[in-house]
């Protein structure tokens, strides 16, 4: 009787299964769908009905997109698609771009977020708070520059502290710790790793797979304008985008010259050891430790604690200790999420 009703239920199943094919009807066969995709497909998707013209919160300016979340003024955007090359540049190395006191001032528009996605907003200033000397606090009457957080369409953000109220959006299609540490990491002052000016030496772009109007979203920044601190290419950053970006017929468009690297590209877990020392540079967070990056061993380097941080090569988290008494003393350097 067992074997039977067994043998009955696999049966119903598989008609089942035939029958919603061939109907059409949707079959669920992953919970985490979004799971697999990288940064720049979960952006693309996210981004796809953003409208310059209606994209600021207040429609008091209109607000353009490059690289999908990368907002730019209607004065950025025209520098960009200037074809003078020298006047064909949106990126900020200048220290005034900086957050003063290390410090982004911020409103969330809470009424629009539930409060699961207030709490993973916090989560991802948690973790760069977590890596750096950058600290976030809500924004109060007197402050002057700050980033209002809406739920707007798509995810974006400016790059760098530009405009006294300057918008960071999180609609729908963004909720992931990933994407909102990517963002806040723009709004400190970080470009896309695939932009840096020695991005050929590490990686080809294949303009062939890709429209015309799309090949501006891999124009190089020179040393002029960003700085890459003297730290090294790093296919692992969240702020590097997937092997399809852009792409018009799902043939790459990155390939990484080290093949190890292509399926890694387009990390969206969190900060690699490398945005935590780019960030650490950045905003000076060691000025006040005695020893310095020279001092620690295996391409370590001072924390904000003047301890050395190591790499660790491990997807869970990026850095521990370098020094075996520190980690014993001090634990693990892993960010745990509230
Ligand atoms: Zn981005």
């Amino acid at each position: 009787m067992e074997k039977f009703s067994q043998k009955t239920v696999l049966i119903l199943a598989g008609l089942m299964f035939l029958i919603s094919q061939s109907f059409g009807l949707p079959v669920k066969v992953n919970d985490n769908e979004n799971e697999e995709l990288s940064i720049d497909e979960m952006l693309r998707r996210a981004n796809e009905n953003f409208d310059s013209n209606i994209a600021s919160e207040s429609n008091d300016q209109d607000v353009y997109l490059t690289e999908y979340d990368i907002a730019l003024t209607k004065e950025q955007y025209e520098a960009l698609h200037n074809t003078d090359p020298q006047k064909r540049t949106v990126a900020l190395k200048d220290e005034n771009y900086r957050w003063a006191d290390k410090t982004v001032k911020y409103t969330i528009d809470s009424s629009k977020f539930t409060a699961d996605i207030v709490k993973m907003i916090e989560n991802g200033m948690a973790e760069i708070s977590h890596f750096s000397c950058v600290k976030f606090r809500q924004a109060v009457a007197s402050d002057g520059y700050q980033i209002k957080i809406f739920n707007g369409t798509g995810c974006w953000s400016y790059v760098g502290e530009v405009k006294p109220v300057q918008e960071m959006s999180f609609g729908p299609g963004c909720n992931d710790h990933g994407i909102m540490v990517h963002e806040l990491l723009h709004a400190l002052g970080i470009h896309h790793e695939q932009t840096r000016p020695d991005r050929d030496s590490f990686v080809t772009i294949n303009f062939e797979n890709m429209n015309e109007d799309r090949k501006v979203n891999f124009k190089l920044y020179d040393n002029t304008y960003v700085n890459t601190f003297g730290l090294p290419y790093d296919y692992r950053s969240i702020m590097h985008y997937g092997k399809t970006a852009f792409s018009n017929n799902g043939k790459d468009t990155i390939t990484t010259k080290d093949s190890a690297y292509q399926d890694v590209i387009g990390n969206r877990k969190g900060m690699s050891f490398f945005d935590v020392r780019t960030l650490n540079a950045m905003y000076k967070c060691t000025t006040h430790c005695t020893i310095k990056d020279a001092d620690c061993p295996n391409n370590g380097f001072v924390g904000k604690d003047c301890k050395c941080w190591c790499p660790l090569p491990t997807d869970d988290y990026p850095i521990e200790y370098c020094s075996a008494d520190d980690k014993t003393k001090y634990g693990s350097l892993k960010f745990v999420p509230k």
